[in-house]
């Protein structure tokens, strides 16, 4: 049975600094449609959210929410062993994060949170259960990680990823984590494994 834990992760401002996601999409400056600089109005339907509106062709830019999906994917004893992965690209360049990135059109966040692994860190392994959903309300983002089994200790990197390797619980480097989310997630894998029973998370971050 999945036992549901509500986490509100309310990040002191030292907090906010240091974990501030760079990954904020910026406002729209011109219309999908025509290319006309747009205006960010309430729309004339009633809506009483401002949107970015195109003088010319009258086109509402909805925004919402993107999905980060990725995997917590572990190895030896009772998954005693997390993989890693030090980031190659920005934000965050050279420090370590789980195999995660944007859900693309037409997959599932599972074959998603499959493709971002094998992509980052070119291993092979087996899905498993989703275990936590964080929402970064901040800049719109809900990150979503499965645990997967790693049937393998080779792996074979893309050109995201400077390395990729196995950390045991005492040698996480909880300083060099890039994401908070990350960060969170990881925590919750070892508490969990320590009681025997993983359970899905449900966090809200900033
Ligand atoms: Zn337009």
């Amino acid at each position: 049975m999945t036992l549901i834990t509500l986490l509100t992760c309310a990040a002191s401002s030292g907090d906010q600094s240091r974990y501030t996601y760079l990954m904020h999409r910026p406002p729209l400056k011109h219309c999908r449609v025509c290319g006309t600089a747009v205006a960010y109005r309430l729309p004339d339907d009633g809506d009483t959210r401002e949107r970015a509106v195109c003088p010319a062709c009258h086109t509402v830019h909805y925004e919402n929410p993107l999905n980060v999906v990725g995997t917590v994917p572990v190895w030896g004893e009772g998954g005693a062993q997390v993989l890693l992965c030090k980031r190659n690209i920005e934000p965050r360049r050279g420090k370590w994060t789980l195999p995660a990135g944007f859900m693309e059109m037409g997959e599932t966040t599972s074959q998603g949170a499959a493709r971002e692994t094998d992509e980052e860190a070119g291993a092979r392994f087996e899905m498993q259960e989703l275990f936590a959903i964080m929402n970064v309300v901040s800049v719109g983002q809900v990150h979503l990680f499965y645990r997967a089994r790693l049937l393998s200790t080779e792996f074979n990197p893309g050109h995201e990823t400077l390395e990729a390797r196995l950390f045991a619980e005492h040698e996480i480097p909880w300083e060099e984590i890039a994401f908070r989310t990350v960060r969170e997630t990881l925590k919750h894998y070892f508490a969990d494994r320590r009681k025997g029973n993983f359970a899905l998370h449900v966090g809200d971050i900033g």
